[in-house]
């Protein structure tokens, strides 16, 4: 993709606007492309329509998608349709003995279908889309100058082919039978023309989809919603909003003349060409707080439990919509449920996985509290970032979540019977001595195993949080947030005196009764997950693992910390890399058997170190219940 802002040049376009409004706009003048990309593509489509005339004759080639519904990113894909229906006719006709003649009336050269046309090698009317498909990627290999690894994709629900434009550098698919992909387009292009908020709304909401991992997965297909998706759910927000900002499907049927009726494939696509004619929205709602109510209406939706029709303008609940309509019947229900405006036995978002609809939620969930914060309202003063750049760190708001990094620790097991025996004599005390083990470990992995400094700052924090109201955390929070990019010096005392974190604490509500809890704040001061399993193979020399170096692997990890902390730069840097605060939680079961305490590592940091953050807690997520196992079994 050519001509793609980097995450850092655009933070730093985006801090410069004036507010949120303006940031937004911004961000679709700094995505949508050039008046010379749009040349360059339509050169491409007169190139294409040209040699596919040649052979597919009365064909043409008609872009849809991103290139022309008005959400263009420079060097977004190009989509186009190869629509066949008058080489159809052509061809019918041919083979009557009344001569070549269209059944629209347009003549076609005499010798389409000769000897040589290649038309002669198919029948239009009766072949298979894969065989259309495999002769449209025949001419386009050997007949378009510059296109290059063209590939047929017979497999997808809507079959292509794939093709790359060298010089240009655009990729590109073509299909066949796509008619319904020109009218949807034309009616997301409609919209934009309808409110003028739609565009800048729609840009942001996919960028920052695409951000958090949500949409946009480059090769298509996998369990992400894709953008058309997205952009249907922009819509209908706003079709919701009161007064609506943009009027349902059906109405705009309603609104259609004579000639504005269209059906494709048994679907009514009838809606007003020309949006002038539309009454324009009484809302007035402005764009920073349409943004921060579409994460706000997403946060808890019932994705699953319901259809989302645009063409009603509301979610249809299951029950009803599957007994009320002959689509209904048909439509592939799933996690997350997004009907077609038009072909309404299609869900859009069929291929979206419950991991996926649940991070969706989760992540306009967290958007949405950034959304209530000044930060994100008011433009920094100090030149701090602000707005909807928060809004983009991958994972940032995610972060703020404590729930979303949790590693629970299934170490029941990893007790000698002997000892939990023992143990298990005095029962009461069993959970509590377990878990203080276990803690005892984590701090131990953490400290001497990883060289992190890790200073316990309380137990049981539940109670002692208890006034603290969520406002109150959210304004400390916003405060440290603050703080800690004005670029402070805040040196981290490994004596265990009192150290002031940026990260969310744990609420009262956090914790269930019975439960226990031990937090520590914690600074990494290396990378100290790069690189590891080769200074492990130079420190462990070529002799295979015994038995003998697996029970020092704790050791031998402890040295490659070191290693890796000695790498680049002998002395400690004065600053660590970033910051974060792990709690431990047991919670107990009902008897009192070991198997029933549960551990679980809950780690919250801050979010402007979150993908930092992220890039270590994978690592964690093998390495760290591993070490305490070792750990345990050592002590025991
Ligand atoms: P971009 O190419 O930048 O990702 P886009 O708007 O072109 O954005 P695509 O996913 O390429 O989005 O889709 C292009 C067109 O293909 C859409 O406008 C729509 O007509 C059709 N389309 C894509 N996905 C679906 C889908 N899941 N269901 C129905 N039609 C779809
Ligand atoms: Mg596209």
């Amino acid at each position: 993709r050519q001509g793609q802002l980097s995450p850092e040049k655009l933070a730093q376009k985006l801090c410069q606007a004036d507010n949120v409004d303006a940031q937004m706009s911004l961000m679709v003048q700094l995505f949508e492309f050039s008046e010379s990309e749009r040349r360059l593509r339509d050169l491409l489509v007169t190139l294409f329509q040209e040699v596919f005339l040649e052979f597919f004759p009365g064909s043409a080639v008609l872009p849809f998608g991103s290139s022309v519904n008005g959400f263009a990113v420079s060097g977004c894909d190009l989509d186009l349709f190869l629509d066949l229906e008058k080489t159809k006719n052509f061809q019918a006709s041919a083979k009557r003995p009344s001569g070549p003649q269209a059944e629209d009336g347009a003549s076609v050269e005499q010798d389409s279908c000769s000897e040589d046309s290649i038309l002669s090698d198919i029948d239009l009317a009766s072949a298979t889309v894969p065989e259309v498909l495999e002769l449209v990627a025949a001419v386009m290999r050997k007949c378009v100058p510059g296109v290059h690894n063209v590939q047929a994709v017979l497999t997808a629900r809507r079959p292509v082919v794939k093709f790359w434009h060298k010089e240009s550098g655009l990729r590109g698919d073509i299909s066949i039978n796509n008619k319904l992909a020109i009218c949807n387009t034309r009616f997301l292009q409609l919209c934009t023309e309808m409110d003028e908020r739609v565009r800048p709304l729609v840009y942001v909401v996919r960028y920052w989809a695409k951000q958090q991992a949500l949409a946009g997965n480059p090769f298509g297909g996998g369990p992400l919603l894709n953008n058309y998706a997205l952009t249907l759910l922009v819509l209908f927000f706003l079709q919701t909003r009161t007064p609506p900002i943009l009027p349902t499907v059906a109405h705009l049927k309603e609104l259609s003349v004579e000639e504005e009726r269209t059906v494709v494939d048994g679907w009514d696509c009838s809606f007003p060409k020309d949006s002038a004619r539309l009454e324009p929205s009484g809302n007035k709602e402005d764009l920073c707080s349409l943004l921060s109510e579409f994460f706000r209406a997403f946060e808890d939706y019932d994705f699953a439990g319901c259809v989302i029709s645009l063409w009603e303008g509301r979610p249809l609940p299951l029950p009803s919509f599957l007994s009320s309509s002959e689509a209904g019947s048909k439509l592939k229900l799933g996690p997350f449920n997004l009907q077609d405006p038009f072909e309404q036995s299609h869900n859009v978002a069929a291929n979206v996985n419950e991991k996926t609809a649940l991070r969706f939620q989760r992540c306009c969930c967290n958007a949405a509290k950034y959304c209530r914060s000044l930060q994100y309202q008011r433009k920094s003063s100090k030149g701090k970032i602000w707005g909807l750049v928060r809004l983009f760190q991958p994972g940032a708001t995610e972060a703020s979540v404590a729930e979303n990094f949790v590693i629970g620790l299934p170490l029941t097991m990893a007790v000698p019977p002997a000892q939990a025996h023992e143990l298990l004599g005095q029962a009461r005390d069993f959970h509590l001595l377990w878990f203080q083990k276990v803690c005892a470990s984590v701090a131990f992995v953490l400290r001497d195993v990883l060289k992190c400094s890790c200073v316990e700052v309380g137990q049981g924090l539940g109670e002692e949080q208890e006034v603290s109201e969520v406002k109150q955390e959210e304004e400390e929070l916003e405060a440290k947030t603050q703080q800690l990019s004005v670029g402070s010096k805040r040196p981290l005392d490994e004596g265990g005196s009192n150290v002031s974190l940026p990260a969310k604490r744990l609420r009262v509500d956090d914790l269930l009764p019975g439960e226990e809890s031990m937090t520590w704040n914690c600074a990494v001061w290396h990378r100290v997950w790069l690189g590891r399993r080769r200074i492990r193979r130079q420190l462990q020399g070529p002799e295979s693992e015994t038995q003998h170096q697996k029970a020092n692997s704790l050791d031998l990890e402890a040295k490659v910390s070191e290693a890796i902390s000695q790498q680049k730069c002998e002395a400690r840097p004065t600053d660590p890399l970033f910051q974060f605060t792990v709690c431990a939680q047991a919670s107990r079961g009902g008897t009192s058997c070991e198997q029933d305490t549960r551990i679980s590592l809950r780690f919250s940091t801050d979010p402007e170190q979150a993908s930092v953050f992220q890039e270590f807690f994978h690592f964690l997520q093998g390495f760290l219940p591993r070490m305490v196992e070792q750990h345990l079994v050592r002590k025991a």
